[in-house]
């Protein structure tokens, strides 16, 4: 089993989950969250990990904290994972649930994520996990050399998922992945600054 599989055993999904969602914590599906949130499933949470591959040296930012369950695998495979809420009341709900695992290398912020967290950057990984017509100049600005951007990006109903890739010169490498389908990112480059679908 590598470090991958290993931290999805030992994170428990469900212990995540808002009461009455706790019953579909075995299914492969989005589970809401409330707030109209949802939270993806485990193997589209994985396979972002995988792409972004993250270690023991390796600073992360997350945009959507959601319940926290992917905040969870980020902290047990990185060296420090900073967070950004959007909706305050997810953001306490989510670190309820991390402080009492007691995982310690993760810093929680409420705002609006496209604009990243510039005091903590460059960030060696960056993963937005909702959707999103563009991803923000700030983010790429505090991407890393390096560094790993990976997000879903596409209209309100259908994303794709996209990865970036900053090169050591500072040149951004684009890759275009699978079809996906997530909530939407609210904010500045979100859907909800008269940005057409
Ligand atoms: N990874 C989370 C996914 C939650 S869904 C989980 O596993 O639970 C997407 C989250 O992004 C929601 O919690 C939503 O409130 C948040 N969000 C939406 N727009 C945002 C923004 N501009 N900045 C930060 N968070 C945002």
């Amino acid at each position: 089993m590598d470090r991958v599989e290993r931290a999805f055993m030992e994170i428990d999904r469900k212990f995540f989950l808002p009461d009455r969602a706790k019953r579909d914590f075995l299914r492969d599906s989005p589970v809401p969250i409330g707030y109209d949130q949802t939270t993806s499933q485990p193997s589209l949470i994985k396979k972002m990990i995988r792409i972004l591959n993250p270690d023991k040296n390796s600073t992360v930012l997350e945009i959507g904290t959601g319940c926290g369950y992917q905040t969870a695998l980020l902290a047990k495979l990185s060296k420090k994972v900073y967070t950004v809420e959007i909706i305050p009341e997810l953001l306490d709900y989510a670190r309820g649930k991390l402080n009492s695992l007691k995982l310690c290398n993760i810093d929680f912020k409420t705002g609006d994520g496209n604009l990243g967290w510039a005091e903590f950057s460059p960030f060696d990984s960056i993963i937005i996990s909702a959707g999103c017509s563009s991803i923000s100049a700030a983010l790429v600005d505090q991407l890393a050399a390096n560094g790993t951007l990976i997000a879903p990006v596409g209209t309100k109903r259908l994303q794709y998922l996209t990865v970036l890739k900053k090169i050591n010169d500072g040149k951004i490498h684009k890759k275009t992945l699978d079809p996906v389908s997530f909530v939407e990112l609210i904010g500045e480059t979100g859907w909800n600054n008269g940005n057409p679908e």
